[in-house]
């Protein structure tokens, strides 16, 4: 058994920025960091947009200008955390016998063989593609593995079906058409993103992908493989199913984040299989109101409470690079037992490239929410979702890089209520809207 301060699981993007948000807060401790995978922790986004023209693997280190291997105390790669256990408080502890400090409050045990003891865990775990076990020969797109096998599989001009419309399908489908292969994407709901923005505004991004063939509210019931060609079953909403043969055929159909660390804790036996770590708003695991002294979640793995927008769906690169700050303040602040600092959260932000068409989203798109549109172009406009007395959720920006400082403005505090008379004026900045300032 070996002691450490911090254990850090997963060396993705929310556990190596855990690592230097430490290190930034003067945390002087010992860090650890497991790395699951057998290479240097490395960028997801550009698996999908970039699938084809960059093959060499983004690596965070030297995209974020860090050294994680200075930072870390200790960093074992290659290697998973198999179980997490709660240490019992120390049983001889008393007045005179203080409990060893820091006292170690959960162990880890791992595929390496050790046994590692830590005051505090951060379980930054991520997510894995999810795709029906049943289904024979179908890609997804998660790791550097899987956009490897993904590439090999692409040398030529080839027929792919995509199943699922929501961001990563839909940056695939466009960047790969780009390079000469002929697309179609099966999505079960109305219209592509109706999830993420709702139907009318994700068939709106629908026409910024001309020559792709769409397939909506037709659900896959079947994949098969036979003779190079896999084989799809789909089923319209209405009249009978039907069959088609592609070269290849990706799953995009979201990830599941890795909870199974979890799994022998009895207080975590209420959480839905599946469900991402629920966590407060510093992220420390809070199942059912009962936090877990030393236990942390971050990053895709995990949903925060957020006193502005509730609880924050995983799944998206900034939440995991900018949660770590708040996680290691409140991981210090908890060591010198004091309540954590308020720093301010960002407004929940996604970007995404579709082809040459750069998107953005602040805040939460709610469905039932109205929307008015400010448009620039055919290519170009924002979305505002707001309710009826103008209390404005979240802003959509299409292609309009010039609105993105303004809406993270916006929204820096929360919703906030607009001016709902310039919602459409294109003369009228973002940041300007706000009515109470
Ligand atoms: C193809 C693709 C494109 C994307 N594009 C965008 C985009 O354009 N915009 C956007 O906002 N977001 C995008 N995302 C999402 C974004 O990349 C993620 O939100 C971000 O990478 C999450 O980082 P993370 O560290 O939480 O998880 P991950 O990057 O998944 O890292 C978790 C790590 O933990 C490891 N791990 C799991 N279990 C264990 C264990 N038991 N022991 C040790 N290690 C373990 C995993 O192997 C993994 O290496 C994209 C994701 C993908 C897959």
């Amino acid at each position: 058994m070996t002691f450490t301060d911090v254990l850090v699981v997963g060396a993705g993007l929310a556990g190596i920025r855990t690592v230097h948000c430490l290190r930034d807060a003067g945390h002087t401790g010992s860090i650890t960091l497991l790395n699951g995978e057998n290479t240097p922790p490395y960028d997801r986004p550009p698996l999908s947009k970039d699938l084809l023209t960059h093959p060499e693997a983004v690596l965070l280190d030297e995209d974020l200008a860090l050294n994680t291997p200075a930072a870390a105390t200790t960093i074992a790669h290659n290697t998973r955390a198999l179980t997490l256990t709660a240490i019992p408080v120390h049983p001889q502890a008393t007045a005179h016998h203080p409990p060893p400090h820091p006292e170690p409050r959960w162990q880890v045990t791992t595929t390496g063989g050790e046994c590692w003891d830590a005051h505090h865990v951060v379980l930054a775990t991520g997510a894995s593609a999810i795709t029906p076990p049943a289904w024979e020969s179908v890609a997804t797109l998660r790791t550097l593995d899987d956009a490897a096998r993904l590439r090999a599989a692409l040398t030529t001009p080839a027929h792919v079906a995509i199943i699922g419309g929501g961001w990563i399908g839909i940056e695939l489908a466009a960047h790969l058409h780009a390079h000469g292969h002929t697309i179609t994407i099966y999505e079960a709901a109305p219209t592509l993103l109706a999830a993420q923005l709702g139907a009318e505004h994700g068939a709106r991004i629908s026409t910024l992908l001309p020559n792709i063939t769409i397939h909506t509210s037709t659900v896959i019931t079947n994949v098969t493989h036979d003779h190079d060609r896999t084989r799809v079953t789909a089923q319209p909403p209405h009249g009978p199913s039907w069959q088609a043969s592609y070269d290849v055929v990706v799953a995009a159909l979201g990830a599941t984040p890795h909870t199974e660390l979890l799994t022998t804790l009895p207080e975590a036996a209420p959480l839905p299989p599946g469900s991402p770590i629920p966590a407060n708003n510093n992220g420390q695991v809070t199942i059912n109101g009962q936090v877990l002294p030393g236990l942390h979640a971050v990053g895709d793995c995990a949903t925060w409470a957020d006193p502005h927008w509730g609880a924050i769906t995983p799944g998206h690169w900034m939440t995991a690079l900018t949660a770590p700050t708040l996680l290691a303040a409140a991981i210090i602040a908890s060591d010198n037992n004091e309540q954590p600092p308020p720093i301010p959260r960002p407004a929940p932000h996604t970007f995404s490239r579709i082809g040459p068409h750069h998107i953005d989203v602040f805040g939460v798109p709610h469905q039932d929410h109205t929307t008015t549109t400010r448009v620039y172009s055919a290519t170009s406009w924002v979305t505002f979702y707001h309710t009826d007395d103008a209390l404005l959720t979240a802003v959509l920006i299409v292609n309009s890089p010039r609105d993105t400082a303004g809406a993270r403005k916006l929204l820096a505090h929360g919703p906030t209520h607009v001016n709902s008379a310039s919602l459409t004026d294109t003369t009228v900045p973002l940041k300007t809207l706000r009515t109470h300032p």
